[in-house]
């Protein structure tokens, strides 16, 4: 079976670095096996579900590279979900239930406070038929829960996690639709991974428990033959892989992460090339490296690398990789975003210098002028009025020169280049100047050496 695995992201707000992360996994995964990356968009939530996320979803993923090889919305498949439902409704798996939100708070607060896990009484099915017939002719609507089947625990191997194992009379019967109908996230995410063939459930582990109830989901719906598509590996369900979640590197869950989404790394222009290069690799027992090369990254991408232990997000870190990142890219990769006038030779010049593409705008301007210089001492004017007569144009111009001056002035070290170059250029420090003379050109590095003189 081709591996398909999916991001599904709810549109209620922007991707933050702990989504990416998990969309990144999936398309490496999928990649990795020359499968199927699906965007599933989970928007069943009207309320909450807005257009313009949808949108800057699908733009943060063209950022980030992640190409989709589809895209599903759960609100265009509401028929499926109802399909379902009815399939479990007949073999007996959901039931109606009439307890009010505040009742469900006090029979939390009651279980609590006699130190027992506040886990659903199953009240809704000690109902008798004429007890609910009471209820809906007071015009209650049901919520609807799905029923655990308590008889066996649940289990699974975690593609990260190893053997899994749930007792089932531990958890809740969950609600999976609401009383007006509408839908909670358990059932149709289930429902879409049997249609949409997805082999591969890649996730936070956040979601654990969520798969224990899921996978009686997937049972369930198995049994009552709601899709006659295959599974993988013989399982009525697909894989499943829970990674550790993502902390700031002050080692805790940070709300800054939650709201650290792709615009913050563009206004910081970070390359996606970094972003990815670095969340392919943390929390796993590989390095971090500065691959630029995707196929590289697939190729690595093991899930058996990946750790327990939560993974440290760490800005420092993601600079020190786009750095790298930068100075490996190549002029057309960044041709559109450099200023005009900027061509190859310049930006492999300029390119070692930066920290960020963004930077190579102001070492531009100081090629093309005007700079400002420090003011020199007498000495040091003497010094480059003889580097502007000893300047003669040619391929190895700067070695030349400084070869001459060295020669004649006997200078050497500090004294024979810092001058050269602050005069060049008004910085102490930058591009090697070997590349970066040629770009300033003979008539306006001679200009510069003469002011500087004078
Ligand atoms: N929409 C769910 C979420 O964002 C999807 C979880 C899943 O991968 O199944 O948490």
């Amino acid at each position: 079976m081709t591996t398909t695995t999916r991001f599904a992201p709810s549109p209620t707000g922007r991707l933050h670095v702990g989504n990416i992360r998990t969309a990144l996994h999936n398309w490496l995964l999928a990649r990795k096996h020359g499968g199927r990356f699906l965007l599933r968009i989970d928007d069943t939530d009207a309320e909450r579900s807005r257009e313009e996320y949808v949108d800057a979803i699908r733009a943060d993923l063209v950022w980030l590279g992640l190409d989709i090889d589809g895209e599903e919305r759960q609100s265009a498949r509401l028929a499926l979900y109802d399909e379902a439902f009815e399939k479990l409704k007949a073999s007996g798996r959901v039931y109606p239930a009439y307890e009010t939100a505040q009742e469900l708070d006090l029979k939390r607060k009651i279980q609590l406070g006699r130190g027992l896990p506040p886990i659903y009484d199953r009240g809704a099915l000690m109902l008798s038929e004429a007890e609910r017939s009471t209820k809906e002719a007071q015009g209650i609507a049901p919520h609807w829960r799905f029923k655990l089947d308590h008889d066996e625990p649940i289990t699974w191997v975690d593609g990260i996690r190893g053997q899994q194992k749930f007792d089932p009379a531990q958890l809740s019967d969950p609600v999976i639709r609401r009383a007006d109908g509408s839908w909670l996230y358990m059932l149709p995410s289930a429902v879409d991974d049997i249609d949409m063939g997805v082999t591969d459930v890649l996730r936070g582990e956040d979601h654990v428990s969520n798969t224990a109830v899921q996978i009686q989901m997937f049972t369930a719906l198995h049994a009552a033959q709601f899709s006659a598509k295959a599974t993988s590996g013989g399982d009525p369900f697909p894989r499943f892989a829970h990674e550790a979640l993502l902390v700031g590197s002050e080692g805790k869950l940070s709300k800054r992460l939650g709201s650290l989404g792709c615009d913050a790394f563009r206004e910081r222009d970070i390359e996606p090339q970094a972003l990815v290069a670095l969340l392919a690799r943390l929390g796993t027992s590989l390095p971090v490296e500065p691959i630029a090369e995707r196929s590289a990254l697939v190729a690595s991408f093991d899930l058996s690398v990946f750790g327990r232990a939560p993974a440290r997000f760490d800005d420092d870190e993601l600079a020190r990789v786009n750095t790298a990142i930068v100075h490996q890219l190549p002029y057309a990769a960044v041709s559109d975003r450099l200023p005009d006038g900027m061509d190859e030779v310049a930006w492999l010049a300029i390119r070692p210098n930066l920290q960020v593409v963004g930077d190579a705008g102001a070492w531009w301007a100081i090629v093309t002028g005007p700079i400002t210089r420090p003011a020199f001492d007498d000495e040091d004017k003497a010094f480059l009025a003889q580097a502007a007569q000893a300047l003669t144009w040619s391929d190895t111009v700067w070695k030349d020169l400084t070869n001459a001056l060295k020669e004649s002035t006997g200078r050497k070290g500090k004294a024979l280049f810092l001058p050269l170059r602050q005069a060049l250029t008004g910085m102490e420090h930058g591009p090697d100047m070997a590349s970066l003379l040629p770009l300033i050109g003979e008539e306006e590095a001679r200009k510069r050496l003469q002011l500087a003189a004078s």
